[in-house]
């Protein structure tokens, strides 16, 4: 695995701003090239999954099988896709210039995506305090396509990186699925089976939240998007 440096940071935030363009592109519609990098080389009509190539095919408009899904590629491709879309979602910027990544199985589970671990961390880069931790075993890793349930989901973790709220709270929790929410254009083209799944947690949280006393019906939100769950 390339260790996350400062300098592999830089090199990063050269990419950045065709990443930002082609993220607005995207929303117009298209399966994302990504290179084994992560960099973002195009995209075409028809869905938002990503294709890694080494370059853009010259035919890749009618010719789209000319490439590789991203959960066909080996572990290191993907954490530089993953790696990338946290850099788009405001990862090592700013208040997260320190966020580190650590990609690793979580024993028996395969529903967790990802978590904020803020205590001391060892895996093969070094031992280092606090970081997001990825899990390999997840649904998500193994098996997703789609750019935006990647996005949504790092969105998830930043919202708690920056919390003030209790850890491990139903109020925590909360807080990041309005996040998601609010992220209208990731909510409207993420996956159908990742978009069900962030409404029912939402609305489950909700009610919890309602019974709590802390939110009111007025301050439901699952409807923000024109998209109804299946
Ligand atoms: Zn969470």
């Amino acid at each position: 695995m390339k260790k996350l440096t400062r300098k592999n940071l830089d090199a990063l935030a050269a990419v950045m701003p065709v990443l930002s363009e082609t993220e607005q592109q995207v929303c117009m519609g298209g399966v994302l090239y990504m290179n084994s990098g992560g960099t973002i080389l195009g995209y075409d009509g028809g869905s938002y999954d990503i294709l890694i190539a080494e370059s853009l095919p010259t035919d890749y408009l009618t010719n789209p099988a000319s490439s590789g899904n991203l959960s066909e590629q080996n572990d290191e491709i993907k954490r530089a896709v993953i790696t990338n879309i946290a850099y788009a979602k405001g990862f090592f910027q700013g208040e997260l210039e320190d966020a580190r990544f650590s990609f690793m199985p979580f024993p028996d589970d395969e529903n967790t995506f990802a978590a904020v671990e803020r205590g001391e961390i060892e895996d093969e880069t070094g031992s280092y305090s606090g970081a997001i931790r990825i899990n390999t075993n997840s649904s998500l890793y193994q098996a997703s396509e789609n750019y935006f349930d990647f996005s949504l989901t790092l969105l998830h973790e930043k919202t708690h990186l920056t919390s003030t709220l209790p850890s491990k709270s139903v109020d925590i929790e909360y807080e990041a699925m309005v996040a998601m929410l609010n992220d209208t254009m990731a909510m409207t083209y993420c996956s159908n089976e990742y978009y069900t799944a962030t409404r029912r947690l939402y609305d489950d949280l909700f009610q919890q939240m309602l019974e709590n006393g802390k939110v009111t019906e007025d301050d439901y939100i699952g409807h923000i998007i024109g998209r109804e769950p299946k």
